[in-house]
């Protein structure tokens, strides 16, 4: 086995696919804009950037400033009868605060504001701490957490839900977009931005190169295992560390299906509850008016904003269905394999991953509601049960999407090479 050349540890060219969990060589070289694909599964291993390390750094600073802006101007600004209410994104996680709540208004927070503040300052930190002579260490945790917190920062999510809240608003009362809108929106295409210039085996390699890592000797051992927090391919036991990053290398996540399934009939059970209780109640001119979620699609139909209440339907309705589907038929392939459809397993699991978190447009959307019309004259609107519970599917759901090592899928099915569906 070729080891690790002094100085250098693990193996470079080697790459784990995160998707099927094949080992393959990379490409020595890749152009920018170019990617590396999967050969068995066409997962993209690695994309070329042409400035890793100094794009991202003033992506990041654009982003930083602009939030910056965003929590300090208006968001929104009401109309109701003469009173004007103007609401700031720091303000609308206190509309969830009150007695049995304080869940949503955790969960707005933090994934609206806490954790996108929190992924660009450690984006920051590592690419400027690589700026210096002599980077410090610990930097190698800083870059792993900034990977790992990424599905929870949703404030594109967010600005959907924002869009669907005002189309409500609009038939209520004079609404006025505020300054902070438009930064946020600049926060979010400099977000995605900052994360699609990066080239996090770039990254990495900066890290180690400049000394920002753990300094542990290379391993040795008889398998070949993909780190998981930082990609690096080592030949390792089971349940050592891995000398770049310190993440635990296990050649499959562990207890991962067990973990999966109990999360997956969690969000299943909490399901019920999230749809037959109302999300809010709208009191208007004295009388209250209970909504569930499929009334809210419902009402965006009948005021003739079918786009909209197609949008609240798949978000917040077939999509939590569908992902507990996918993720059941995953889970039971991967225990028992999965005849030929591999391929088409593997891409039930990337839209499962990728589509979990908008089914928080609800929430947000309910968030913004309660925020600007809470203290109104002629209109309240409380939040109901239902939200809480489904605010926890998504969670659940998410979470279970994360446990879920979509690995063993292709295990299960090598195991069983005689059946039809034996791997390509
Ligand atoms: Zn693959
Ligand atoms: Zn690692």
């Amino acid at each position: 086995m070729t080891h690790a050349s002094p100085g250098r540890l693990g193996l470079p060219h080697l790459a784990g696919c995160p998707d099927c969990g094949l080992i393959q060589r990379l490409p020595d070289r890749l152009a920018p804009r170019a990617a590396a694909e999967c050969s068995r599964c066409d997962a993209v291993l690695r994309r070329g950037r042409r400035d890793p390390l100094g794009a991202p750094l003033a992506l990041a600073l654009a982003a930083l400033a602009l939030m910056l802006a965003a929590l300090a101007l208006p968001l929104l600004t009401i109309d109701i009868r003469g009173r004007s209410l103007a609401t700031t994104l720091p303000g609308l996680p206190l509309a969830f605060d009150r007695p049995g709540f304080q869940e949503l208004a955790l969960l707005t927070a933090a994934t609206v504001v806490l954790l996108p503040v929190l992924r660009l300052l450690l984006l920051l930190a590592v690419l400027l701490g690589l700026r210096l002579a002599d980077p410090p260490r610990g930097l190698h945790r800083l870059h792993r957490w900034y990977w790992a917190l990424r599905p929870w920062a949703m404030v594109e999510v967010f600005l959907l839900g924002l869009f669907v809240a005002y189309t409500r608003l609009v038939a209520m009362a004079e609404v006025e977009v505020g300054p902070a809108l438009w930064a946020l929106g600049g926060v979010m295409l400099a977000m995605c931005a900052a994360d699609a210039a990066q080239d996090p085996r770039a990254t990495w390699a900066a890290l180690e190169a400049g000394g920002a890592t753990p300094g542990r000797a290379p391993l040795a051992g008889p398998r070949l295992i993909a780190c998981t927090g930082c990609g690096l391919v080592n030949a390792a036991e089971e349940g050592t560390r891995c000398p770049r990053c310190a993440h635990v290398l296990h050649e499959r996540r562990r207890g991962s299906v067990g973990q999966a399934w109990a999360l997956v009939a969690a969000a299943t059970i909490l399901y019920l509850p999230a749809n037959a209780y109302p999300v809010m109640t709208v009191t208007y001119l004295g009388r209250g008016t209970p909504h569930t979620i499929l009334g809210g699609a419902e009402d965006l139909l009948a005021a003739g904003l079918w786009p909209l209440a197609l949008l609240v339907f798949i978000a917040s309705i077939a999509v939590p269905v569908l992902k507990l589907l996918g993720l059941s038929v995953l889970l039971v392939a991967s225990r028992r394999g999965a005849g030929g459809r591999l391929r088409d397993l593997t891409r039930l699991y990337r839209l499962v991953d990728l589509v979990g978190r908008w089914s928080m447009i609800d929430v947000f959307m309910l968030a913004v509601l309660v925020a600007l019309v809470q203290a109104g004259v002629l209109a309240t609107i409380t939040p109901g049960p239902g939200a809480a519970a489904f605010a926890a599917v998504v969670v659940l759901t998410m979470l279970a999407a994360e446990r879920l090592d979509p690995r063993l899928v292709w295990d299960a099915a090598a195991r069983q090479p005689a059946r039809d569906g034996s791997p390509a």
